[in-house]
């Protein structure tokens, strides 16, 4: 699609995702104004001062007015507040998204404040990284990465077209799904691997037999990998955990299970099962490469910093 999608798209919070999407969007010209605002003045600072956004308000009410695509992208917990404070100022025939990785309490906490005759189409990127902030985005975040939408049953087909064209116009791939779908794939592809990263950061943390030196020093031994998934915004991530509950806890049973399983494995010394399982496993990373989602470039193409 060439050309504006949308006349004047308004970004509530201004970190990771919605600096990447002000970048995308003005790099391939998806809207004519962006208009962004953030909860306190120093991230609304930096923003003016970077040219974050063609204009920044002090007030959610100020950004929505006159958006025809109002983009919510704060942490989970803080959208039903955010929603409920511009609800009044939404311009009839506006769509209003989110980016938030948990969609079932997305659409309860929001759902409720969105007037008649504004479209309500809830979004997740699956892209990011462990930096947070207005200065932490960059155009091509979602570049060949997907995004999944999840409209509810009856809403204008033409509204969810529109908001496909805009993420396909940033480089996203556009799939639909249902919101407790939705939550269930990402407990399992990236809820139920974050907590798992974090409690092994936090392992490392507590083993005294192994001092913090040795820990940094030989991190490239698979720690690494957990470190930097650990590094993860606190907030966001305490915001997932406590909204995509059941799911997350459904997977971390089934993890339990599989570890002490494989954990008896070794105690047994059934190398067999060991073999099968990582045999297994080296396949689904296949999958990943195959799928385009990942490199196999050595040290996951990783560049060389010469430390
Ligand atoms: P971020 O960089 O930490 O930015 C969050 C923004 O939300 C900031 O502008 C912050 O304002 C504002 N905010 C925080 N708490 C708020 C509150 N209680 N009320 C109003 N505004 C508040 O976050 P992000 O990584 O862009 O994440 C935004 C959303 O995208 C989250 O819902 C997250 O689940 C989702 N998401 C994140 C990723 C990822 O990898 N990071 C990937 C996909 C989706 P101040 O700066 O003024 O504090």
């Amino acid at each position: 699609m060439s050309g504006p999608v949308y006349d004047r798209v308004a970004l509530i919070g201004l970190g990771l995702i919605a600096s990447s999407m002000f970048w995308a969007i003005r790099k391939a010209g998806l809207a004519r104004e962006v208009v962004g605002t953030a909860r306190s003045a120093e991230t609304r600072e930096t923003a003016r001062e970077i040219g974050l956004c063609d204009r920044v308000t002090d007030t959610v009410a100020e950004a929505v007015e006159g958006a025809d695509l109002v983009v919510l992208a704060v942490p989970v917990g803080a959208m039903g507040a955010v929603a409920e404070a511009m609800a009044p100022r939404l311009a009839p025939g506006a769509t209003v998204t989110d980016v938030g990785s948990v969609k079932r309490a997305v659409v309860e906490a929001v759902g409720p404040h969105i007037p008649e005759g504004v479209h309500f189409i809830p979004g997740h990127p699956l892209a990011g990284t462990e930096h947070s902030g207005p200065r932490s985005g960059f155009a091509t975040l979602f570049d060949n990465r997907w995004c999944l939408l999840v409209p509810e049953p009856g809403t204008e087909p033409e509204a969810v077209a529109r908001l496909r064209a805009l993420w396909e116009g940033m480089g996203a791939h556009v799939e639909e799904m249902d919101a407790d779908h939705h939550d269930l794939v990402l407990a399992v592809t990236s809820h139920a691997p974050h907590l798992i990263a974090y409690t092994m950061v936090g392992v490392a943390d507590d083993l005294r037999r192994v001092t913090d030196s040795e820990v940094i020093k030989y991190s490239a031994a698979g720690f690494r990998d957990f470190t930097r998934i650990a590094a993860s915004d606190p907030t966001m991530w305490r915001d997932v955990f406590l909204t995509n509950k059941d799911a997350t806890l459904e997977i971390l049973g089934r993890f339990t299970e599989e570890l002490f399983a494989l954990q008896r494995a070794i105690r047994t010394g059934d190398g067999e099962m060991l073999h099968a399982y990582f045999t297994r496993t080296r396949a689904i990373r296949r999958g990943i490469i195959e799928a385009g989602q990942d490199t196999d470039a050595p040290d996951f193409g990783r560049v060389k910093t010469g430390a």
